[in-house]
């Protein structure tokens, strides 16, 4: 049997057709385009895969990873920063539509198994993946099995708490980590500290300047106060990060210096690793 992975995420659809032995026969990314609504997304989802199954000769499984998780009690996305997609049922919808059966999980943590199956984590036990991208996710990994947790949100360390007064969330709360770091956040950052809306990929070629500094001092405060309260629970062997942020190289050196330092333990040298198979490894169906 085949296999078809699709990765949705907030900007793009990914989806890829592999054979039974993991090999890539068709890969494919269009947008998302979340303003347009559910249905929109619904049907997008949908062509793709459909579109991916006449490439295959054979009959297709299909794996979909989504933003946020299927709540348990109700079979509705709950914990979705795609916010169109909460309380909808996504995975229901779809079954309907393709008249197959799929199986959908958390983005965050399909990175996360792809990273300690065949990526940067294969040789450790429990590995803590990461997303910083247009949101903040993130899995645990435990001998290549992934710990869900009793109501599908273990490490969501995305919406823990980092200032009671900070800033408000989607989610309801206030100080959510990833009103800090996600990509949008940061360039929000900028965008107060500076009066300037530009794109992340140029604010990090502008470190240099006063107000760069600061950007960056916290940034690297931020990030490092999620990921040593992070290592402070779960003790995890390695972290690995994904997501578009994970591309700034400081968070390698700087960053995780600034993690060592918060962390309650006399001694800490836990790995910090940058992805290995790429942003979107989170559709590989594993
Ligand atoms: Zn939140």
């Amino acid at each position: 049997m085949n296999k078809i992975g699709i990765d949705l995420g907030g900007t793009k659809i990914e989806g890829i057709l592999l054979n039974e032995n993991f090999e890539k026969i068709e890969r494919k990314r269009i947008p998302t385009n979340q303003d347009q609504g559910y249905d929109s997304i619904l049907n997008s989802i949908s062509e793709l895969i459909q579109d991916l199954r006449t490439k295959s000769n054979v009959e297709t499984s299909i794996g979909i990873c989504t933003p946020g998780v299927l709540s348990k009690n109700t079979g509705l996305i709950k914990n979705s920063n795609t916010q169109c997609l909460i309380g909808k049922p996504l995975k229901t919808d779809l079954e309907k539509i393709l008249e197959q059966k799929i199986s959908m999980e958390n983005d965050a943590n399909c990175f996360t198994l792809a990273e300690a199956t065949l990526g940067a984590g294969k040789n450790f036990d429990i590995v803590f993946g990461v997303i910083i991208g247009t949101g903040v996710g993130g899995g645990i990994a435990v001998r290549k099995n992934i710990h869900t947790g009793r109501t599908n949100i273990a490490g969501e360390w995305g919406h823990h708490c980092i200032r009671p007064d900070g800033n408000q969330c989607y989610c309801g709360k206030s100080g959510c980590l990833e009103t800090y770091i996600s990509g949008p956040a940061l360039e929000r950052h900028w965008a107060k500290l500076t009066y300037k809306t530009e794109p992340l990929q140029e604010i990090v070629k502008k470190l240099d300047s006063e107000t760069g500094k600061r950007w960056k001092e916290d940034f690297i405060e931020n990030f490092a106060l999620g990921l040593a309260n992070v290592i402070d629970i779960l003790d995890p062997d390695a972290i690995v990060l994904g997501g578009g942020v994970s591309n700034i190289d400081f968070l390698y050196d700087e960053g995780k210096n600034a993690v060592y330092e918060k962390v309650f333990s006399d001694q800490i040298d836990t790995p910090i690793l940058k992805n290995e198979l790429g942003d979107s490894s989170g559709v590989l169906p594993m």
